[in-house]
Parts: C-alpha cells; sequence; structure tokens
C-alpha cells in the first residue's frame, strides 16, 4: 500500500488568542510555500474562525483541540462537531493525554468523541500512548493497544477511512525527550496492524502520527519511517520559524 501525504499537525494547546493567532496566520500566510505535507493547525475553538478567514487559499488545514461526544443541548462549555465543522475545521484530536489525564477522559468517552466527530463530518485524530511507568515495565506495546481497541470503540469499517491515530508516548511530550525513530516505528507499526486486524484493509491504510518534542531536526527522520504517516507536534508548533523548518525538511 503507498504511504498517504504525511500530516503535520500542530497542537497549539491553550496558547495565543484570537489577536494572536490572526497576527501569526499573517505572518505564516506570507513566508509558507507548502511542500509534500499537509499542515493542519489544532487551534483553541476560538482561534478557528480568524484563522480560517485569514489562512483561506492557503491550503492550511485546521482542527480543534477536543469535541463533545454529543450532538448538541444541555452541556454546558462544549463544542459541538457542527460548531467545529461550520468554523473551517477538517479535524478534531480526541483522547490527548492531557485531556485523559486532567479531565479524566476515559477511552470510551474518547471513543464516544471520535464517533460524534465523524458523525458531524469531521476527521478525529485519535492519541494513545502510554506513560513513562508503563514504558520501563516494557508493557507499551500491549498497553497503547489497549487504548487504541477501546478507543474505537462503535467506529465502523466503512467509517474509518476518515480516522487518524497520533501515537504520543506521554513520557515524550513536551519534556524535550523525545521517542528514537525506532521507537516511533515500533508503535506505529503495532497500531497498523492492530487497526488491520480490527477494520481490515481500511484499517492498514489509516494514517498513524508519532507525537512528542518533534521539531525541526528530528520530524523528517521519524516521518521517513515506513509506517510514521505523519507528526503531531506541540511545543514547535508555536513558532512561525520552526513551522516553516518543519515544513522545509519534509520537503
Ligand atoms: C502534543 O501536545 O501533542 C505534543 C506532542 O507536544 P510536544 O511536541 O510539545 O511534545
Amino acid at each position: 500500500m503507498p504511504k498517504p501525504q504525511t500530516l503535520l499537525a500542530l497542537n497549539w494547546k491553550m496558547n495565543k488568542t484570537p489577536s494572536e493567532a490572526t497576527a501569526w496566520a499573517n505572518d505564516l500566510k506570507e513566508k509558507l510555500h507548502l511542500g509534500a505535507a499537509e499542515v493542519a493547525i489544532m487551534a483553541p475553538a476560538i482561534d478557528l474562525q480568524a484563522l480560517s478567514w485569514f489562512l483561506k487559499d492557503t491550503g492550511v488545514q485546521l482542527g480543534g483541540q477536543d469535541v463533545s461526544q454529543h450532538e448538541s443541548g444541555a452541556y454546558t462549555g462544549e463544542i459541538s462537531a457542527a460548531m467545529l465543522k461550520d468554523v473551517g475545521a477538517k479535524y478534531a484530536v480526541v483522547g490527548h493525554s492531557e485531556r485523559r489525564e486532567y479531565h479524566a477522559e476515559s477511552s470510551q468517552v474518547v471513543a464516544g468523541k471520535a464517533r460524534a466527530a465523524l458523525s458531524g463530518g469531521l476527521v478525529p485524530v485519535i492519541c494513545v500512548g502510554e506513560g513513562l511507568e508503563v514504558r520501563e515495565r516494557g508493557e507499551h506495546v500491549s498497553y497503547t493497544l489497549d487504548q487504541l481497541r477501546d478507543s474505537l470503540a462503535g467506529i465502523t469499517i466503512s467509517s474509518a477511512a476518515q480516522i487518524v491515530v497520533a501515537y504520543e508516548p506521554v513520557w515524550a511530550i513536551g519534556t524535550g525527550r523525545t521517542a528514537t525513530a525506532a521507537d516511533a516505528e515500533e508503535l506505529c507499526g503495532a497500531i497498523r496492524n492492530a487497526l488491520s486486524g480490527l477494520l481490515g484493509e481500511v484499517g492498514g491504510g489509516v494514517q498513524v502520527l508519532y507525537g512528542g518534542s518533534v521539531k525541526g531536526g528530528n520530524v523528517a527522520e521519524i516521518c521517513a519511517q515506513p509506517n510514521v504517516n505523519g507528526a503531531l507536534v506541540g511545543g514547535a508548533a508555536l513558532e512561525v520559524a520552526s513551522v516553516l523548518e518543519m515544513v522545509a525538511e519534509l520537503g
């Protein structure tokens, strides 16, 4: 199966006001020459309207950092898939380790969010990955694959072509401690095999990203691994210069 287009997904986390996002987008727009990789900004929901306006016609895609598992109604504070879609989002990150940890999101909730994203016409970027203790016990593969299976509950083969999975070992997020390219390949390959087992041929073709301290200097090596189809990037997503560096390195 040919490798899908590399996806460089930029997770801003809780950074940048709409004014800051607008200035950033204008700067990026002046300097960006998109290459082989698709670029998507996973921005705070409140920034998306401005980004969608200022980045229109650039080819840069947008995504939310979370989405409600409910379609609409009395869920104060939540953002629905339809709302994200309406402001131009293509993607929604679900199950980021910070949501799992600080908001006690279980894989069952993550699966509900992934299904809601799909029903609303968004591509869920489903995050999985082990913490340091699990890695040190040598149980990272089985732990991550269990989390993956639970986070995919109820996702049908017919909708599976529209999902992205991101392997993000928690010990590598925001720590500067990157998994080696071989570590990333080990887990992304195991995820792909599991996806094939669960979802057949469509599962084997799902885009699998690696995330955890990716930046200019390591992005190309990691994304060149046979089973890695892109990166989910936090810290290095904040400065236009470092985004341009990664885009250039991806060719
Ligand atoms: C992330 O937030 O998904 C992430 C991978 O962060 P960082 O690149 O800063 O490790």
